[in-house]
């Protein structure tokens, strides 16, 4: 069914590709975060030549900044069965058992491949992996390293792995503005390289650009996450699944001046607890879990606490963690200091914050969309693996699993056709001149935190839906092309999906709550909301019924 008033013709307007230059490889990936470096790797491995561009340094990836783990089950008490059972139950019913079994299954052997790649984890005294504990596992699965900073040393290992494969080509900087997209088949990419652009013709293209945080005014999310890779497959005419799904982290650092940094749960898994201003502890009676309850359930607490106090935050007390504080958490302790707060003795001022992004491009188990020669991984992916909710350290896991089979399977692809042209279509020059850029953005990061953040409802999305439409009808008549111009664009699209997916689902599950629809209803909404561009560019929504019922409770082996 079409949606609202947005339009979303391509940002090609100004792309000619017999005045560009083109660049040609087999496979391009664009991102060089957990997914985009797997993929990479592995089409090399596979024989293809790679080209992988990133618009960031690795070390501003959503990968790098990741904190508590991968979940992989090694344990001798544990089975991929466990994990399976729990990655399930947090999904709330709209997850894929089939990519929920492949992606635990294989969980153990990409821990060993990162390994192999120089990625060190934390070891335990008897010397085996030492393996946390977070919110939603049943048991110790997540392995760590250098205490809290386990994204860096991954990102680490990927980029020395990237930088000396001797078929692939790493470029850090240029932007990829929009696909190309030839009779319904995606042949390349058109990218912003300083003042120049070029055009790279590819076999394949694996879109592995992550998250979309920065769409939110409250994210943990680096500034690089602005859904570029979301808004690039929904243009080019890819399938998207699961917007609606957005994952709210409960403790940020919130200081002003502070960027918000994530206090992570494996904190709370130490026993820390979360107090409000007159010291009362707010989880007590909200869950049993308390402080390890479901994300979205800490959250809303947080908010809610929030309000009755007249408060901007609450505080995490960490006066009950065994052992050294400092020794345990680095990373927090470090950051925490430049504030003047020690944390073994000062509460740490927290809220919740757009964290991870459930839904992405739709795709199978090779990690194809549905557009042809289009391949999709990590966050800027949906496998239905986190159904409507995430478990804790599944993403990168996910990232790795997803990247590797999207190398091999993109690698494998042969065909090629010949780079389209398109006609110039001019921009509005005046327009473009009296636009303010930053406090459009400004605006869509808080409204999007008002109305599209943890409590949702009916006027308020349809609020959300109708400005974005507005702010995206007029910043496209300006027909800006400069990078910062194209990723307003593309926040304003990703917004735009993600209101119109949360207004479309008239119930609360996972991630999504609706207040003027507090209660899961299976018997409407059992069912996965896919959204695509329809001949009007406008966004279409279609329920899709699950491929496989997904409340299986029995374990596999
Ligand atoms: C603070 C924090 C803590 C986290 N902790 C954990 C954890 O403990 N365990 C866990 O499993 N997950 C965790 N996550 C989530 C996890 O880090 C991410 O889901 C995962 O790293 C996503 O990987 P990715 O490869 O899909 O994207 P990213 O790592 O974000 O990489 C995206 C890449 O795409 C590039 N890119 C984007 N747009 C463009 C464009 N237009 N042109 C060119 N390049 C582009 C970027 O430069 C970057 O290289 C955490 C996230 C955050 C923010």
């Amino acid at each position: 069914m079409p949606f609202g008033e947005f339009r979303f013709p391509s940002m090609l307007g100004a792309f000619d590709a017999r005045r560009i230059p083109v660049l040609q490889t087999d496979v391009l990936v664009i991102g060089a975060g957990i997914a985009g470096a797997t993929a990479a790797l592995r089409a090399a491995d596979t024989g293809a030549s790679v080209l992988c561009i990133a618009k960031t340094e690795f070390d501003e990836a959503n990968t790098a900044w990741a904190q508590g783990g991968v979940a992989a089950a090694l344990r001798a008490d544990d089975s991929p069965g466990r994990h399976a059972k729990d990655t399930l139950l947090v999904g709330s019913g709209l997850s894929s058992p089939s990519t929920v079994d492949l992606v635990v299954s294989r969980a153990p052997a990409i821990v060993g491949w990162l390994q192999t790649l120089g990625a060190r984890f934390d070891r335990a005294n008897d010397g085996d992996l030492a393996l946390g504990r977070e919110g939603g596992h049943s048991t110790h699965r997540v392995v760590h390293a250098n205490g809290d900073a386990t994204g860096k040393e991954i990102q680490r290992a990927l980029a020395l792995a990237l930088k000396s494969h001797p078929r692939i080509i790493s470029k850090i900087g240029p932007f990829v503005r929009d696909l190309l997209v030839q009779d319904d088949r995606c042949v390349g990419a058109v990218v912003l390289d300083g003042d120049r652009e070029l055009a790279v013709h590819a076999k394949a293209v694996i879109l592995a650009t992550g998250g979309a945080g920065q769409i939110y005014r409250e994210t943990t999310n680096p500034s690089g996450a602005s859904g570029d890779g979301h808004a690039l497959a929904f243009r080019a005419g890819a399938e998207l699944m699961d917007l609606e799904f957005v994952q709210f982290h409960p403790t940020v650092l919130y200081i002003a001046g502070a960027s918000r940094f994530l206090i992570s749960e494996v904190v709370r898994g130490a026993g820390a607890v979360l107090r409000d201003r007159a010291g009362e502890r707010l989880m007590i009676g909200v869950h049993p879990d308390e402080e390890l309850a479901p994300r979205d359930v800490v959250s809303r607490a947080i908010l809610d606490r929030m309000v009755a106090t007249n408060d901007t935050h609450v505080y995490l007390d960490l006066s009950g963690v065994e052992g050294d504080p400092h020794q345990r958490f680095p990373s927090i302790s470090r950051i925490c200091r430049a504030f003047d707060i020690d944390i073994a003795r000062d509460p740490i001022p927290v809220r919740p914050g757009a964290h991870y992004m459930v839904g992405g491009a739709r795709t199978d188990h090779d990690g194809r969309t549905s557009l042809p020669g289009l391949w999709a991984a990590g966050e800027a992916a949906a496998t239905g693996l986190h159904g409507a909710n995430r478990l804790a350290s599944n993403s990168l896991l996910e990232g790795a699993v997803f990247g590797a089979t999207a190398g091999e399977s993109a690698a494998r692809e042969t065909s090629r056709g010949s780079l389209p042209h398109h006609e110039v279509e001019a921009g509005d020059p005046e327009q473009a001149a009296m636009l303010q850029l930053d406090d459009v953005l400004y605006s869509l990061k808080s409204l999007m935190w008002r109305q599209v953040g943890l409590g949702r409802n009916r006027a308020g999305l349809a609020e959300a839906v109708e400005r974005i439409g507005l702010w995206q009808r007029y910043v496209r008549r300006a027909h800006a092309t400069t990078r910062r111009a194209c990723e307003l664009l593309n926040m304003l699209t990703t917004s735009a999906l993600v209101a119109t997916a949360a207004l479309t689902r008239e119930e609360s599950r996972g991630t999504h709550f609706r207040s003027d629809f507090p209660s899961r209803d299976d018997a409407r909404w059992c069912r996965n909301l896919c959204l695509h561009r329809d001949r009007d560019d406008r966004i279409a929504v279609q329920p899709t019924p699950l491929r496989q019922p997904s409340d299986r409770t029995q374990e596999l082996p």
